[in-house]
């Protein structure tokens, strides 16, 4: 009716909207100004939104007043200190291994029965969004943890390491662990030079290695020492994890394919329980038929996003696992996926709903 005026209102509100968006950016100017914590429960909010609420909008007596700036001061500590992080830890006695969905690309935070965490990868996308603090450190915070004990980067490629030196900087890991050194690989650049800064130790796996934590044990069955200089980061080149506990075992194979087929470990044999973490987001040249009988998994988990453009995960990897094991879960359909064990029962859990639980026979 008039375009001026209509001009002029859009560029009102244009501009407020700007200023909005861009009041955002203080923090990172004065990154004192924001604090990051972990996500609280919805009755801490409305505590402290209601007892903020009362002192500005309600006139109170004094002895009111105290009680609601006693109330929200204390809503603000438990949010700050978060005293009840660790009750989101796994109960004593188990370990969990959660798939955190990040879309396409891998993070595996395992739990020990112990109290240590070992995160293996921490997700990475295209762009500048940081999939690691964003995504990945909320998540390891909700799953009961404020630091980790140590950072797996199975290999350089963008979907696995690209989140890393974020995550690293959140949650102080006290090791860092590569497999096969790649000098051109820009993530894994970025976090050994944070790891220099701040002293954190940086190991290169090789197949053989162990650590071993109460009964709790964790090998490293890939890559064997490497005989070239790697020009390039190489799916096969991925370390891959074995995590044994019990009559339960976890295979966490990073984007290894063929290769790894091809040097699977001569005590591999099936497991009562084995869940494996299939190679490059169930592609078909990594989770082959051969691996499949090979291993015998009663369970595949599969970290893979919704439609992506590269056509993960392939349908032979859903039906050759289907077929011999229990399930096939995936992140693009399942959400997250939690695998809890007490070394003989497995209980399975995904951010949807779907359950499955497994308890293996006692030996005859
Ligand atoms: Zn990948």
């Amino acid at each position: 009716m008039w375009p001026a005026l209509g001009d002029a209102c859009a560029s009102a509100a244009s501009m407020s909207a700007n200023l909005l968006l861009s009041s955002g950016a203080l923090a990172e100017w004065w990154p004192w100004l924001s604090w990051r914590v972990p996500s609280v429960s919805v009755a801490l909010i409305a505590v402290y939104y209601g007892a903020a609420a009362l002192l500005v909008c309600v006139p109170l007596s004094k002895l009111r007043r105290r009680i609601a700036i006693g109330a929200a001061a204390a809503a603000l500590t438990v949010t700050l200190w978060a005293p009840d992080l660790p009750r989101h830890r796994p109960p004593a006695g188990h370990l969990r291994i959660s798939v955190i969905d990040v879309g396409q690309g891998d993070a595996i935070l395992v739990q020990s029965p112990f109290g240590q965490a070992l995160l293996v990868d921490a997700g990475g996308g295209p762009g500048s969004y940081d999939i690691g603090t964003r995504v990945v450190t909320p998540a390891v915070w909700s799953l009961g943890d404020r630091t980790l004990t140590w950072l797996a980067v199975t290999h350089g490629d963008r979907d696995h390491a690209g989140g890393a030196a974020g995550v690293a900087d959140d949650l102080d890991p006290r090791e860092i662990w590569e497999g096969v050194t790649v000098r051109s690989a820009p993530d894994v650049a970025r976090l050994r030079q944070l790891a220099t800064a701040r002293g954190i130790v940086w190991r290169s796996l090789r197949a053989g290695a162990h650590v071993a934590i109460g009964s709790l044990e964790v090998d490293a069955i890939h890559p064997p020492e490497p005989e070239w200089e790697r020009p390039k980061v190489r799916n096969d080149d991925s370390l891959v994890l074995r995590i044994r506990y019990g009559r339960v075992d976890a295979v966490l194979t990073g984007d290894a394919g063929a290769e790894f087929e091809h040097r699977l470990p001569p005590d591999l044999g099936a497991s009562p329980i084995r869940i494996l973490k299939a190679g490059h987001h169930g592609s078909r040249t990594s989770t082959s038929d051969l691996l499949i009988r090979a291993m015998r998994p009663q369970v595949a988990l599969i970290s893979v996003g919704r439609g992506n453009l590269f056509g993960h995960p392939s349908a032979d990897v859903n039906r050759p696992a289907r077929s011999r094991g229990r399930g096939v879960f995936r992140t693009d359909r399942d959400g997250a996926i939690s695998v809890e064990t007490d070394g003989v029962t497995v209980w399975i859990l995904t951010a949807l709903g779907r359950r499955l639980t497994m308890v293996s026979s006692p030996p005859l």
